[in-house]
């Protein structure tokens, strides 16, 4: 993507931002303060840079995000290790991804065994995090995949906070945020990268239509529009796994009942359409009230609701 931007004209700077001035009009230029990396040095060379227009994309620990006050999200902390796998090992998860569910792997969320192009991600994620415990419920996942993951090698440790909200302000002045600078991140599946390229694109679409071709810069409430649309197209999507995180993961007995319910070839459909195609596809309504059914029955047969 970086280089298909520099192609089209974009100008590249590798470079670390440490400060973002805010003009107190929204006529004058944002200064940006930052490490230019472009010679050797961890320190990098000070420089600064005059913008009409910021777009955040800087993750989680957004820089921008605290220098617009953009207000704080809760987050989860996911913690995963990337390991290489013998060849015959590597061969079963070619088609499939797991997902594992229990007090022994998260208290709150999930953990996982997913297949990255020529290894695997083992990893769980936590709304309650120390340091102790992550390292505990890695354990129980390394422990539940043992047998498959026989003979892997560990490449790369990685920890990080995903955003369970997104955060109060996503636009202020002549800022944007996207990804998970603004919090993208789906809940119930933790699933943040496509949501992150697609918010930024939204974000850009909406700059491209008012710009004039880069003319002029977009006020604050042209650049809300893209907040705007960004809740109408997946407002409810959030909800929706909003609310199947609260009420699924907070429990073993409302996890089983889960795991029950995803046994249900209309749920599987309903899910893999859902993931598929980024929306909360409707069934028809008799396949709806089915799911329905199925879904409170495997609650009180887990007794799930109990406080
Ligand atoms: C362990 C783990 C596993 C995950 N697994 C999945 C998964 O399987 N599928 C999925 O869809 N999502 C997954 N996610 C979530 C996903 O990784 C994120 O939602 C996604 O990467 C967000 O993209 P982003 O571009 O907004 O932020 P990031 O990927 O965090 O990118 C931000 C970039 O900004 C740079 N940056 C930060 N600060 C500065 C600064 N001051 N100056 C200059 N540059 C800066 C960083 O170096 C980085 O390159 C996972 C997250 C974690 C933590």
């Amino acid at each position: 993507m970086r280089d298909r931007a520099h192609k089209l004209g974009a100008k590249l700077i590798n470079g670390t931002v440490h400060k973002l001035e805010i003009p107190n009009n929204d006529k004058d230029p944002y200064v940006l303060h930052y490490a230019d990396h472009a010679k050797e040095g961890l320190q990098g060379e000070a420089k600064t840079l005059k913008v009409d227009m910021v777009i955040g994309a800087d993750g989680a620990n957004s820089r921008v995000a605290r220098a617009i006050d953009a207000g704080d999200y809760n987050y989860a902390i996911a913690f995963q290790e990337r390991i290489r796998l013998p060849e015959d090992k590597m061969a079963y998860y070619e088609e499939l991804a797991e997902m594992y569910v229990g007090d022994d792997v998260s208290p709150d969320f999930y953990a996982w065994v997913f297949p990255k192009y020529d290894h695997v991600a083992v990893g769980t994620g936590t709304m309650r995090p120390n340091q102790a415990r992550i390292k505990e419920l890695q354990r129980g996942i390394r422990a539940r995949a043992a047998k498959r993951l026989e003979g892997g090698e560990i490449i790369k440790v990685e920890a990080h906070p995903i955003p369970e909200h997104p955060r109060p302000r996503r636009v202020v002045g002549r800022v944007a945020l996207v990804g998970d600078a603004a919090g993208t991140v789906t809940k119930s599946s933790g699933e943040g990268i496509y949501f992150a390229a697609k918010s930024a694109r939204m974000c850009a679409e909406t700059i491209v239509e008012f710009s004039n071709s880069g003319e002029r810069a977009l006020s604050e409430d042209e650049l809300k529009l893209y907040i705007k649309r960004w809740d109408k197209e997946y407002g409810l999507t959030y909800k929706v796994l909003d609310i199947l995180q609260s009420v699924f993961y907070r429990s073993d007995a409302s996890r089983e009942a889960f795991v029950e319910m995803c046994s249900d070839i209309d749920v599987q459909k309903l899910t893999f359409d859902s993931y598929l195609y980024k929306t909360v596809v409707p069934a028809n309504p008799l396949t709806q009230l089915k799911i329905t059914a199925k879904t409170v029955g495997s609650l009180l047969r887990g007794y799930a609701l109990a406080p």
